[in-house]
């Protein structure tokens, strides 16, 4: 078995590679940096997937919240291209392989944050730029109808781990005691531990009736400031110091920051119905484990 993945480098590609060659298979990156086990994007499409690939999946994925980028046209551009179009590059080239799984990401930001419930079946046009991006993510990712790869996509929510993501983020703040909510906390913040998600993507790979879109969050929703109290809880702080809303649209402007102040309700029906179980259902143990895991 051999696993090729693009943006394998990043902070869910990392941990799915060392849970991937724990159980003994063998993973290329595909990366914008050289290294051992890698292959540029500029490789694949001059020589195509290496020969022996059975799976490919995508991460790639230029960092949105990256506050040091001003959210100009060009850098949104970069946000669009690294998903896109290297989802689609994959989605060329397999099809030129004995692979059997195409499994890639995309966000709940596919999902108009209102007050609707929403599983994988529930229809819905994009509407904004981040909404548009996840339905154009999701589209490239498709192969031709009569193709015998099977195609996943886990639709994922906020990814929550020590090494990556938002808790890196707001680790020392919270530490600190400087932590709390976003605006007023009260938006839902469909979330999944980072040993769920990559999981997930080891179900999709290993079960042949997997396919289709899976809601990668967890079963139990919280709002943001549920969030904030269970991960301050963990950390045996306090934090009531709420981020208002307008110093993150002036960070991050308006549309970039709407990631964090706005949330969607999303369960996860498709992959709970396939018998998927989860380690980290509830906010509580969750975040738990993220601080136990830095404090070992
Ligand atoms: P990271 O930023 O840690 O890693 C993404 C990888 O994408 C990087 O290692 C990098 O690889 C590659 N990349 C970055 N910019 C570009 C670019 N301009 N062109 C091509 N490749 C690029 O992200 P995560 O691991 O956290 O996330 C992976 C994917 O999952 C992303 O697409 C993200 O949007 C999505 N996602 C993440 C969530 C989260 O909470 N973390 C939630 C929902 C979706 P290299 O430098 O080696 O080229």
């Amino acid at each position: 078995k051999h696993v090729v993945i693009g943006g394998g480098t990043g902070f869910i590609g990392k941990q799915l590679i060392k849970s991937l060659n724990l159980a003994g298979v063998s993973c290329t990156c595909i990366s914008r940096m050289p290294g051992p086990n890698r292959i540029s994007w500029n490789d694949l499409e001059h020589h195509g997937l290496p020969e022996n690939t059975s799976a490919v999946i995508n991460l790639a994925g230029q960092n949105i919240l990256d506050p040091m980028q001003r959210w100009s046209p060009g850098f949104k551009q970069n946000v669009r291209n690294s998903r896109v179009k290297t989802t689609k590059a994959l989605a060329d080239s397999i099809q030129n392989t004995k692979a059997t799984v195409f499994a890639t990401i995309s966000g709940v930001a596919y999902y108009k944050p209102d007050d609707t419930v929403y599983t994988e079946e529930s229809k819905c046009e994009s509407y904004d730029f981040l909404s548009r991006l996840c339905h154009d993510w999701e589209e490239a990712a498709k192969l031709p109808e009569d193709s015998n790869i099977r195609q996943v996509t886990i639709r994922s929510g906020v990814v929550l781990g020590r090494e990556g993501g938002m808790i890196k983020s707001i680790y020392f703040p919270f530490l600190a005691g400087l932590g709390g909510p976003l605006g007023n906390g009260n938006q839902y913040m469909p979330w999944i531990h980072i040993t769920d998600l990559v999981c997930m993507f080891i179900f999709a790979l290993t079960n042949n009736n997997v396919h289709g879109i899976l809601n990668g969050v967890a079963p139990q929703l919280v709002t943001n400031k549920e969030f904030t109290k269970a991960f301050a809880a963990a950390l045996k702080r306090f934090a009531i110091i709420p981020v208002p809303s307008f110093f993150l649209k002036m960070l991050l402007n308006e549309e970039r920051a709407k990631i964090m102040l706005e949330g969607q309700k999303v369960v996860p029906k498709h992959v709970t119905e396939l018998g998927f179980q989860y380690q980290y259902p509830d906010i509580e143990n969750a975040c738990k484990q993220l601080v136990k895991s830095h404090t070992m």
